[in-house]
């Protein structure tokens, strides 16, 4: 039997997982709860490696949940960021298209970011990049005021102090490694002993996919992609007053190597998209074994590797030749110099790609009974992670009390 039992249990102590947690104590205040986390620390995988961007909003199609679910998350991490005094700058920022081919894509995101609401969004020529960012050079460009940055790694914090203050439990160095069901609730199998919960979400980013297959759930595999970043050294971080990026290309749910100005004032410049042969672990050669053999086991993979095998091999040149990785940079800022560059972190994105082959673009929460699988919850997720949690609290209220 089970030592400990809860009410609600969240599998992931990553900024959706601490959303989620922080959401179901609002609903229900008396809620017996308790976070899992594998790590000794909380968001130590996605939500801690990222960009640090609060997304506007602008590129998603409308009608999918990113859509709704980035613009109303990011009016509510606003409003948190204000409550627990935490940092963000608006500092907006420009999307560049260089090419002619390029412009069709950026009229479309115009089009996409009116449509979801976007407030602000304005298509400008040549003259008024300048104004914005005079290092940056273009065509044409997407003006968007409403995008800025933040530390997510903060808004984690304030995410599990708010859930502790609620009464949750957070209990880090507590991986599941096995789900049993039973009547009356499953019983998660722990690092630290049994867990019995009558309702789990699991918010297991990068690992969402095994997490799945312990409750028999997994047709979608998470495929990880690396991203590098390297740093400004601080002589050339002129170049940016905010963020600059290029047009993404619109067959990819990743939105190119773009240059951040941080919340710390540092300037970042990626993240590229290369296959990772590792889930967790940073290193640019690392491998492990399980996880290579999982995407290479994955037939989706082998379709998707099929279709887009020349943007990979040009990305993984970029990954290991700085002159291309600049070449890139060189084409909408082009006063960068190879030694403006310093090697910098690694994220790495949890990307589910479907049997078919397919990308999952939109974010994914399946429904399995009495526990809530998200499967999908790439970028923009931690700026939608508290409208995120909202949405996976309404269905787990509706499939579990039937309100
Ligand atoms: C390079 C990069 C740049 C990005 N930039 C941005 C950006 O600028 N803006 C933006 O909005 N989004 C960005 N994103 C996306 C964003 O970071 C993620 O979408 C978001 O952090 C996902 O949060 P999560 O809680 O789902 O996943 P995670 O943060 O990965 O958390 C999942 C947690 O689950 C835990 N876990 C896994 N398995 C188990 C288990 N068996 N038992 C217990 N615990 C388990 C993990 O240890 C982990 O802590 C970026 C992502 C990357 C990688």
């Amino acid at each position: 039997m089970p030592d400990r039992t809860f009410d609600r249990v969240v599998i992931g102590g990553g900024i959706v997982g601490l959303a989620t947690a922080r959401e179901l104590l609002r609903r229900e205040p008396a809620t017996r709860l308790a976070l899992l986390e594998k790590e000794p620390e909380l968001a130590a995988h996605q939500s801690g490696r990222n960009s640090g961007v609060i997304h506007s909003g602008v590129y998603y199609k409308p009608g999918t949940l990113k859509a709704r679910l980035c613009v109303e998350g990011r009016a509510e991490l606003l409003r948190f960021c204000d409550e627990h005094g935490i940092r963000y700058e608006l500092s907006g920022k420009l999307i560049v298209a260089v090419a002619e081919g390029e412009e069709a894509a950026l009229r479309e995101i115009f089009r996409r970011g009116r449509a979801n609401g976007v407030e602000g969004v304005t298509l400008i020529g040549p003259e008024r990049i300048r104004e914005h960012e005079p290092a940056a050079v273009g065509r044409a460009a997407l003006w968007v005021p409403t995008t800025g940055i933040v530390d997510y790694r903060a808004v984690a914090a304030a995410l599990a102090d708010e859930v502790r203050g609620a009464g949750g439990e957070i209990l880090t160095s507590h991986r599941v490694t096995g789900i049993v069901s039973r009547d009356g609730g499953p019983i998660l199998e722990t690092a630290g002993g049994p867990i019995a919960a009558r309702g789990v979400i699991a918010c297991a980013g990068l690992q969402c996919d095994r997490v799945a297959a312990m409750s028999g759930r997994a047709d979608l595999r998470i495929v990880p992609f690396r991203g590098d970043y390297y740093v400004l050294r601080p002589a050339a971080r002129h170049v940016t007053r905010s963020m600059i990026y290029p047009v993404p290309d619109p067959r990819f749910p990743f939105l190119g190597v773009h240059l951040t100005r941080r919340i710390d004032g540092e300037v970042w410049v990626g993240p590229n998209a290369v296959l990772a042969f590792a889930r967790e672990r940073y290193g640019r050669w690392s491998i492990r074994p399980r996880d290579l053999a999982a995407t290479l086991a994955w037939r989706g993979f082998w379709r998707a590797a099929l279709r887009y095998w020349r943007t990979g091999v040009a990305e993984m040149w970029r990954d290991h030749v700085r002159r291309a990785y600049l070449g890139a940079l060189r084409r909408y800022v082009p006063e960068l110099r190879a030694e403006d560059l310093l090697p910098g972190p690694s994220g790495i994105r949890a990307q589910a790609v479907a049997r078919n082959g397919s990308l999952v673009d939109d974010f994914a929460i399946l429904e399995a009974g009495p526990i809530i699988h998200v499967l999908n919850a790439p970028s923009p997720a931690a700026t939608s992670a508290l409208a995120i949690a909202r949405e996976i609290a309404d269905r787990a209220e509706q499939a579990w009390t039937g309100r």
